[in-house]
This record gives C-alpha cells, sequence and structure tokens, in this order.
C-alpha cells in the first residue's frame, strides 16, 4: 500500500493518511459525481468512528484512510472539488474497499455506504494493471456476451474434466506461470455437473398444486461453475409449488461492473434484465447469489435517471427475493429426508449487510432433518473474496481468508454454507490451501437432498 504520512481531519479527531491532502484541487471529476451522488448521503456521516472496528480493511491495515470513515472523508473531499478523483492515492483507497458494507450495518447514523462507494469508483479509474484488465476489460466485454462466457466456461470446464488441470498440477508444469497468473488458477473452484453447462429450462412447472408464479436469474457464473446449485434452486421452488421461468434474453446481472466502476455497462445490463422478465405477471425474481440478489435490488437505484426504464427498474428491483428470503416468507413444504451433515455457515456479505438476511438461511438449514448447524465466530466478516478482490488484492485478501479458516475449523464441521458463489470459491480455496477436507454447499443444496427420498450426502 503506498500510504505515507497522516494528515488532520479539520475539525475531527482523527487523521487520515495518504497524500490527497496535497493533491491539486479538481473539478472535473467532482462534477461527474455531482451527478450520480446525493450530498445528503455524504453528510449523513457524523464522523463517529463507530463503523471502524466493523471494517476489515481498517483491521488488517489500521489506516484511517482504509476506513469507511477516511473514505467518505476522501469522497466528500473529491465532492467539493478539494481533491481530485484522478489521485493515486485517493484511488488506491476506494479500490482497496471489499465494497462488504459491514460498515453500513455498523453505522447508526444509517450512512448508505454501498451507493457511495460505488459512485466514487464510477469516476475514478483503478489503479493495479489486474484491476483494469480483469474489472475493466474482461468485465465489460466477455462477462456482457452470453456467447464468449459460455466459451470461456467450456474451456473451464474442459481443462478441469479432461484431467489436463490435475495433469499440469501434479506435473508442476503450472510453476513456467507469472506467479499472479499461478495463484489466479490456484484459486479457481472446481466446477459443478459435466462438460455441457445445465441451463435452466424456461419454464419448469411445479410438483403438485401450483401457489406462486416466480421468475429465475441464472447469473454468469452460477451456470459455468454451479450448474448443480441452480438445477437444485430450480428443484426446491418447485418443490414448494412454484412454475419457475428463465427467460432466455436474462443475462449477467451488472453486479461486478458496478462494483468495479463501470457504471455504464451495469446500467445496460440492468435495462436487459428489466426487460428480459417484463410482462410475466410474476410473484417473485428469485436469485441464489447474493452478489447479484443486492445489485438486482438496486435497479430502481440504478436506472432512476432513465425515463424509459425507471418505473419498470423500480418494479423489478422489488420483486427480487433471495432464494431464502422467499422460502423463509412462504409456508414451506416440510424437508423430510435426513440429510447427516455438521456445517457452519458463512455470511455473505451482499446477503446480510447489503439485504439485511440474516435468519433466514438458518431458518432453512434448521429445517433440515439430521443436519447440525454450528455457528462460527464472526460469521459475517468479509472471507476476502468480494468479487475481484482476490485478484486484484491478494494479500489483503489471503489474510482476510486465513481469519476465516481459524473461525470455521474451530467449529469442527465438515462442510460450510455460503450463499454466494465467490465466498464458496474463496472458501474452497480456503481449504485446500489448508489442505482439509471441508464440502461447500448452497442452502438450496441441502434443502433439495432433504426433499429427495433416500439420498445420501456424497463424499
Ligand atoms: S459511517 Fe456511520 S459509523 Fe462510520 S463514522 Fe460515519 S456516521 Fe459513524
Ligand atoms: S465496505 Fe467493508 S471494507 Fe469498505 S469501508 Fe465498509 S466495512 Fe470497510
Amino acid at each position: 500500500m503506498a500510504v505515507s504520512k497522516g494528515f488532520r481531519v479539520p475539525g475531527s479527531a482523527f487523521r487520515v493518511f495518504g497524500r490527497a491532502a496535497n493533491a491539486e484541487p479538481g473539478t472535473r471529476n467532482a462534477e461527474r459525481l455531482h451527478d450520480i451522488l446525493d450530498k445528503k448521503l455524504l453528510k449523513e456521516c457524523v464522523h463517529c468512528g463507530l463503523c471502524l472496528d466493523y471494517c476489515p480493511t481498517y483491521r488488517v491495515l489500521g489506516h484511517e484512510a482504509d476506513s469507511p470513515r477516511g473514505r467518505i472523508y476522501q469522497i466528500r473531499q473529491v465532492y467539493e472539488g478539494k481533491i481530485s478523483a484522478d489521485d493515486p492515492d485517493f484511488r488506491e483507497h476506494i479500490y482497496c474497499c471489499l465494497d462488504c458494507r459491514a460498515c453500513q450495518t455498523a453505522c447508526p447514523s444509517g450512512v448508505q455506504y454501498g451507493a457511495i462507494i460505488e459512485a466514487a469508483r464510477a469516476i475514478a479509474e483503478p489503479i493495479s494493471p489486474s484491476e483494469k484488465t480483469v474489472g475493466r476489460a474482461i468485465l465489460g466485454t466477455v462477462f456482457i456476451r452470453k456467447p464468449l462466457l459460455d466459451a470461456a466456461g467450456l474451456g473451464l470446464r474442459l481443462y478441469q474434466r479432461t484431467g489436463l488441470q490435475g495433469f499440469l498440477r501434479k506435473s508442476g508444469a503450472l510453476r513456467v506461470l507469472p506467479p499472479r497468473l499461478r495463484e489466479m488458477e490456484a484459486m479457481l473452484a472446481p466446477a459443478q455437473g459435466g462438460i455441457r453447462r445445465w441451463a435452466a429450462p424456461q419454464v419448469s412447472p411445479a410438483r403438485g398444486p401450483v401457489r406462486y408464479r416466480v421468475g429465475f436469474i441464472e447469473g454468469c457464473i452460477m451456470p459455468q461453475l454451479f450448474g448443480d446449485t441452480n438445477a437444485a434452486t430450480v428443484r426446491v421452488l418447485a418443490a414448494n409449488g412454484c412454475v419457475v421461468f428463465s427467460p432466455p434474453k436474462q443475462g449477467c446481472c451488472g453486479a461486478l461492473q458496478m462494483h468495479t466502476g463501470d457504471r455504464q455497462t451495469a446500467r445496460d445490463l440492468a435495462r436487459r434484465n428489466v426487460d428480459a422478465f417484463d410482462g410475466l405477471g410474476l410473484d417473485a425474481i428469485i436469485i441464489n447469489a447474493a452478489g447479484c440478489g443486492s445489485t438486482l435490488k438496486e435497479y430502481g437505484h440504478l436506472l432512476h435517471d432513465d425515463p424509459t426504464y425507471a418505473e419498470r427498474a423500480a418494479e423489478f428491483a422489488s420483486n427480487v427475493k433471495d432464494v431464502s428470503e422467499f422460502l423463509a416468507a412462504i409456508d414451506l413444504v416440510p424437508p423430510t429426508t435426513p440429510v447427516p451433515v455438521k456445517v457452519t455457515y458463512q455470511d455473505a456479505c451482499h446477503l446480510v449487510h447489503g439485504q439485511g438476511i440474516r435468519n433466514q438461511p438458518r431458518q432453512l438449514l434448521r429445517a433440515i432433518p439430521g443436519l447440525e448447524l454450528v455457528e462460527m465466530k464472526e460469521s459475517d466478516v468479509c472471507c476476502g473474496s468480494a468479487g475481484i478482490y482476490n485478484l486484484t488484492h491478494p494479500a489483503i485478501s489471503v489474510e482476510l481468508l486465513e481469519q476465516k479458516m481459524d473461525h470455521v475449523l474451530a467449529t469442527g464441521a465438515t462442510g460450510i454454507v455460503a450463499p454466494n458463489p465467490g465466498c464458496t470459491m474463496q472458501l474452497a480455496y480456503g481449504a485446500r490451501r489448508r489442505g482439509v477436507d471441508l464440502q461447500l454447499f448452497h442452502v438450496v443444496d441441502l434443502l433439495d437432498m432433504a426433499y429427495r427420498s433416500g439420498f445420501r450426502v456424497p463424499r
């Protein structure tokens, strides 16, 4: 981290670090920030510092500039044209944030930190080459074009399923790769299913009498790597009397693009999804990935100034439900097949902090006969995955992962339940780093097992 001398924030008792205080005042980016961020949101921060101990980057780095309060202060400086958003220190502190929103949950003043940091990223370019390449180039091209994403997913599944990955890993041939690429390869989670990806049918019938008509958002990473979980989601919904619609024109939700500052692409993707689900007369639009759900629920805000889409986007957003949120709110068909596993639950940041969903996944897990749920310490602290953060800030990410693995292993659980693909991949990587055999589940994977008679937990 290029963090240097501290400076005192006028009128307050804390210090902000970095060169930002000496930077040339800038107005160009301030004007862009005025267009997308209401100053009221910045003023809501009263600098009390009650969020600091909940902030993973502050806990790891110990710098005010890498705390929620410090970042809000710097963003306000940009808003007022006192520093430039092009300042390298500003950009570094803004992109060092995990966007985990733990500060948002902790803040007694109700500061909407997520909206603030994403607006700041929309005007500040990332610094590191990997952030630019992965964040802007790959997310802004491959993820928005289904054929390209399918080709990339197929390549990955072939790499794993043909045994090439195992051979290269064992033979040591991967040592020729540059260190960053080697780390990225080591993080690759084993894709579920076979070579062909599972695609949700356009319409899946309810099992038994129809109780609800729901839409299902397949996601971008989920169908490529977690096709079994997507299939389990549809089966669990059908078992609860849902007709499930999965329109083929839907696509990536735009969450990763939002988190990396590519607001324009995120808006285009939001419009595509609003159109795809239009006119289906749905009771809810279901998503099983926490990071996506958080962004889908923000479509109303994202498109509030688009005269063609503002109203439909707000309606779409109000209909979005995380699968655990939906199932916990209906009269759940009781699962009857015992699933004898001892699991611990990792709260995904964008479920617990982004959407305020904490009890619902636990309620569903406790409904499964034979399943033992043991709580880990700090289950709602980020595991270090955070979108592409584990690629762009590997040192901090691994430090958070190692702390998380200590807490997981202290429970004696043999499996971890995580409601987001990023967390699942990160925790699987953490288990491989420790050389421990831990199973990774989504809540719906376990519910699906409990709805199938004579089912045995696979090893
Ligand atoms: S974000 Fe909230 S908790 Fe943190 S310093 Fe500002 S007002 Fe206090
Ligand atoms: S979003 Fe997370 S990492 Fe960023 S300031 Fe808030 S608590 Fe810290």
